[in-house]
């Protein structure tokens, strides 16, 4: 097997854990999305930045198809899924077991946590291992408290979403997301519907994540997260991968105007 070392220094096998090349997508008039790539190797933290409405979500949607993409392709861990077309270019989408098994392979957690409000903690944590990985309950009961446990809200096991913070309430999606064992992480501005004192603890954990060795891909407004966590950072402007790089090379010496512009508005 062809290794390489990532930022760890860990050797990893050649190549990205998750790929999105080339990625297009349009709603109606609005080309939102004009063909963009990003590559996480195993173990890399991908922050990516930008404007309000420069598709970051619309992004973090085409990689697991929550939106169609009308053209690109996603690879995790070797496994491809490639949106196709039909003779003149017009998008037919791509097979629907290959984007159902890429989901159940990824983690996403949004801003708006989407817990199950009729559900306590543990049963939001196992009903995904349960229901659509068919996974026994024992183990997946074993397991979801494990996650728990590492995000810290194990005590909270039996409550409703309603009874905690926000911040306690986004460790438990987090913790759902990784009760599936995904391959990677998704995460679109896990932190931006917090208060600001609630922010820290679900940073906290996504550092943990980070020093674990977790690959993620992180929309946020954090930039002190982004600067200190991220092997690579992507800043999107109108839909294009404008500037791309280490955080040093992106925070400290960026080429593009637009993005040295952002930076100084965002810090
Ligand atoms: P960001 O997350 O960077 O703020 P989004 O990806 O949410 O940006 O949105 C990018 C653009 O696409 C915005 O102009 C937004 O209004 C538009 N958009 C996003 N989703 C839809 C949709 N489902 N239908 C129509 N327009 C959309
Ligand atoms: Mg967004």
């Amino acid at each position: 097997m062809v290794t390489e070392r990532n930022r760890k220094g860990w050797q990893v096998s050649a190549g990205p854990t998750l790929l999105a090349e080339d990625i297009h997508k349009s709603f109606g008039d609005l080309e939102v999305l004009k063909g963009v790539s990003v590559a996480a190797r195993k173990g890399d933290v991908i922050s990516i930045l930008g404007s309000s409405g420069s598709g970051k979500s619309t992004l973090l949607r085409c990689i697991n198809f929550l939106e169609t993409p009308d053209r690109g392709r996603i690879v995790l861990e070797g496994e491809e899924v490639r949106v196709r077309s039909d003779a003149r270019g017009r998008p037919l989408g791509a097979d629907a077991r290959q984007i159902a098994r890429l989901r159940s392979q990824l983690g996403m957690v949004f801003q708006q946590f989407n817990l199950w409000a009729h559900m306590t903690v543990l049963q939001n944590v196992m009903e995904g291992p349960v229901q659509v990985q068919r996974r026994p309950e024992a183990e997946a009961r074993e397991d979801a408290m494990a996650v728990l446990e590492k995000v810290g809200i194990a005590a909270k096991a039996d409550a409703y979403p309603a009874q905690l913070s926000g911040g306690q309430q986004q460790r438990v999606a987090i913790a759902r997301a990784l009760a599936m064992r995904p391959k990677a992480l998704l995460f679109d501005e896990p932190t931006s519907s917090l208060d600001p004192e609630l922010v820290g603890e679900v940073l906290r954990v996504m550092r943990g994540l980070a020093d674990e060795g977790r690959t993620m891909l992180v929309v946020t407004h954090e930039m002190g997260f982004a600067r200190e966590v991220s092997s690579n950072v992507v800043f999107l402007h109108k839909g294009v991968v404008e500037e791309e790089g280490t955080p040093t090379e992106v925070f400290t010496r960026p080429k593009s105007e637009r993005c040295r512009a952002f930076l100084a508005s965002a810090l």
